[in-house]
């Protein structure tokens, strides 16, 4: 079977937000130019040496039905729940939580100075495993697995199988995420398998691609979704540095309540209600 390029169908900057307790962010996906891709609900990009626009953290909120990513790439966030939990993300590593049937956490800066530079992502949970027990996965930069190439390409894999084969400590069995940072310089070319089903977008950090057999530009802070085909294929204008990440569809109602998703909104109120109620995280 002849390989299908995916080609750049949509090109989106995001929009200047706020979240927590005044942190200022781009969000790319969540927001009214894109406000969800399949199963990612939420893209958040965050970058700042101002103390002012990030020191105010995430301070304690809910979760449920969904899964949250973290990934920096400059500076540390401490990470606590209300059973208990508690780590420092530091650059270069990732926390990824599946929420599940409840978690309660605040995620603050660990500096009071100095560079914070990361991303969030949300990746909604089906049905069946909206109310499964909440789970951590957490991995430092010395553990996430890294696949250099004789053309100088380097490439942190969080999650997924590349191509030649690394495999990303994350396991994630339900959206089974493809969450590669890839370091690519000009002119080299990168490919990706990625299967029919699955919903995959590029965030450019720094540089310039070209994207698919069209070789479509996507700058830098740019996210461009990629559709149709079995590989994601690009080419690096310039040196340039990206996230490629990738997920199954889900096909399902989505219904959104500020922290919660689920899948009607009756549930979203029942959430709210658990929440309420103390039972958010249950027994
Ligand atoms: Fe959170």
């Amino acid at each position: 079977m002849e390989k299908q390029i995916r080609e750049l169908m949509t090109i989106t900057n995001g929009i200047p937000a706020t979240d927590g307790d005044g942190v200022k962010m781009t969000r790319v996906i969540g927001s009214p130019e894109l406000n969800m891709l399949d199963p990612f609900l939420l893209f958040d990009v965050f970058e700042s040496d101002q103390a002012g626009d990030y020191i105010g953290g995430f301070p304690a909120h809910p979760h449920r039905g969904f899964e949250t990513v973290t990934y920096l790439l400059a500076g540390k966030m401490r990470h606590k729940d209300s059973a208990g939990h508690e780590g420092v993300i530091e650059a270069g590593g990732v926390q990824w939580m599946t929420a599940g049937r409840g978690v309660i956490h605040s995620e603050m800066p660990e500096q009071e100075a100095g560079l914070l530079q990361g991303f969030q992502l949300w990746i909604n949970l089906p049905a069946k495993d909206k109310l499964s027990p909440a789970a951590y996965q957490e991995y430092a930069a010395n553990e996430i697995a890294l696949e250099q190439h004789d053309n100088g390409t380097r490439i942190n894999v969080v999650s997924g199988t590349t191509n030649k084969g690394t495999i990303g400590p994350v396991v994630n069995n339900i959206t089974r995420p493809i969450y590669l940072d890839i370091n690519l310089p000009q002119d080299q070319q990168f490919e990706q398998a990625v299967t029919m089903t699955s919903n995959s977008f590029v965030f450019v950090i720094e540089g310039e691609l070209q994207v698919g057999t069209k070789k479509r530009a996507l700058a830098s802070r740019q996210l461009g979704i990629l559709r149709d085909g079995d590989t994601v294929q690009f080419t690096a204008k310039h040196q340039s540095r990206l996230l490629l990440i990738a997920a199954e569809a889900l096909n399902e109602p989505v219904a959104r309540g500020g922290p919660f998703v689920m899948n009607t909104r009756e549930e979203v109120m029942q959430a709210f209600e658990d929440y309420q109620n103390n039972q958010l995280i249950g027994v």
